[in-house]
């Protein structure tokens, strides 16, 4: 039993003002697996004071020395990669396999890819020929609160913490309490890297204590948010009494618009990104929208794909999915599968209950509904579960009046070989992306939606920017950049 109760503020590990235990569960076995504490008040507190003092020179610190830190932390994963995904797959579920080949690294994607985008960026810029004394400087917002959830954990950490201190920001970081091990662990890279002490701090803690803490506190100016649209929807509440930036990432319903000309493999494609990460994906396509005459062989394939997919523990080895998160999440999945049996879709794989041969765990069956009818419950809220909805349509009008008739619009596909169609349809679909025939998303990307799926913009240059404000200067003395050159 791993037993972790300190928080990392101000360069070093500090035991919390007032112990609170925590039990994380491993939900392949429903066992404890280790103990932290949830933060209090003076815990918060005291990281954000860490912060704000460090703010100043870090916020000086050159370019080149805040890339070098950078590039630190990533020595740092090389040589723990094994201990991150180790963490992650115990504490969320993701079989260790996944964990050591998707999860981990989306930490050492995004840094390089964060790396390219500051080498790129223009700090100070001339506004223009007719006003040859303005410069448009980007500066470092200040002290931000970055609260993560656990379903791609280090992806989210990586999406944050990365660009708000290449941005010269410093940060207080509240993971998600059912996956703390993995922050841990990258709040032991960032040490280990040598970032000064104050740049970096974690705080352990719940939504209700650290989280609203940080959302509500006077010296936070900004609170980059991933999680759900409830928790989002209080965050900016709270945020709004000190009129702090917030960020968000939030859920979705992804529409995957299959036509009948679109390749063999779409629809396999289509159902195993779904069940990825045993489909808590915020950008999972949910929703499979097929046309007509591809219909009846698209059921017939989803269901045969499904029933294919082997379900086991995350400590074992292979290409399997594993639990969901916790009870609350399963309970939640369950909900769901039997309103859509109630409300009249046809199950056509998996379904409610553990699946064969097992007694325990958060395991959820891969589970497929045909006829599925827009309004469905099933169609409408984000499961975040291995459950996919299947819908037909006759026309290309109706297929996106059903994608964009939903709260959501994070990320939407489209799956034809008519290039003119493609290119129609990815600007008619409202959401933040548009993935079609498979190709994903290019380095630097941004990665954010529209609508209820919140507004962020992560990833790249976009993600350093929400960290920075641009300030307007006139009077500005060109001789002297000269002479400084
Ligand atoms: P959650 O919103 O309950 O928790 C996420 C984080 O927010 C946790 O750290 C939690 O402690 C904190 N939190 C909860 N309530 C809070 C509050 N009132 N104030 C401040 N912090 C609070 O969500 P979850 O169960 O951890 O994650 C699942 C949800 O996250 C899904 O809806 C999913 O779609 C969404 N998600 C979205 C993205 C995205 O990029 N758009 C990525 C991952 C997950």
């Amino acid at each position: 039993m791993i037993t972790r109760r300190e928080f990392y503020i101000n360069g070093g590990w500090t035991q919390p003002a007032t112990p609170r235990d925590c039990a994380v569960i491993d939900p392949s076995t429903e066992e404890s697996c280790a103990v932290i504490s949830l933060g209090s008040q003076a815990d918060t507190d005291a990281a954000v004071a860490a912060a704000k003092a460090a703010f100043p020179l870090w916020a000086a610190t050159p370019h080149a020395e805040r890339r070098a830190a950078v590039v630190r932390i990533l020595e740092q994963y090389n040589a723990r990669v094994q201990d991150l995904a180790e963490a992650i797959s115990m504490e969320m579920g993701a079989p260790i396999d996944m964990a050591l080949t998707s999860q981990a690294p989306c930490l050492p994607w995004h840094l390089n890819n964060f790396l390219t985008a500051f080498d790129a960026m223009e700090w100070v810029r001339p506004l223009g020929p007719h006003a040859p004394n303005d410069r448009i400087t980007l500066e470092p917002i200040g002290v931000v609160g970055l609260i993560t959830p656990w379903n791609w954990p280090m992806n989210q950490i990586a999406l944050k913490v990365i660009p708000a201190i290449l941005a010269g920001c410093t940060c207080v970081l509240k993971p998600s309490e059912e996956s703390p091990l993995n922050a841990m662990i990258f709040a032991e890279f960032c040490h280990d890297a040598g970032l000064p002490p104050g740049v970096f701090n974690l705080v352990n803690g719940d939504g209700p204590g650290v989280g609203a803490q940080l959302s509500l506190h006077p010296d936070v100016e900004m609170i980059s948010f991933t999680g759900s649209t409830r928790a989002g929807k209080a965050i900016s509440a709270a945020a709004a009494q000190t009129l702090k930036r917030v960020t968000l990432e939030l859920g979705g319903k992804g529409a995957n618009l299959i036509f009948a000309d679109a390749d063999d493999k779409a629809v396999e494609r289509g159902v195993r990104h779904l069940m990825n990460n045993s489909g808590q994906s915020c950008n999972a396509p949910s929703r499979m929208l097929v046309e007509r005459p591809a219909y009846e062989r698209a059921v017939r394939v989803a269901a045969e794909v499904a029933s294919s997919i082997k379900v086991a523990s995350a400590h074992d080895h292979g290409k399997h999915i594993g639990p969901v998160v916790n009870k609350r999440q399963w309970d939640q999945i369950q909900g769901y599968i039997q309103k859509g049996i109630d409300e009249g879709a046809r199950l056509i794989a998996g379904g409610l209950g553990l699946p064969d041969g097992f007694n325990r765990g958060f395991y959820v069956r891969p589970t497929v509904f045909a006829d599925v009818t827009p309004g469905m419950t099933i169609e409408r809220e984000e499961i975040f579960g291995p459950v996919l909805s299947i819908i037909p349509f006759d026309t290309e009008a109706e297929a996106v009046r059903i994608a964009n008739d939903s709260p959501f619009g994070l990320a939407n596909y489209v799956q034809s070989q008519d290039g003119p169609r493609r290119n129609r349809l990815a600007r008619a679909l409202r959401s933040g992306m548009v993935e079609m025939n498979g190709n994903s998303r290019g380095a630097g990307a941004p990665f954010g939606g529209v609508k209820a799926s919140g507004r962020a913009r992560e990833g790249g240059m976009f993600g350093i920017e929400e960290f920075l404000e641009s300030k307007a200067i006139s009077g500005w003395d060109s001789g002297a950049d000269i002479a400084a050159e």
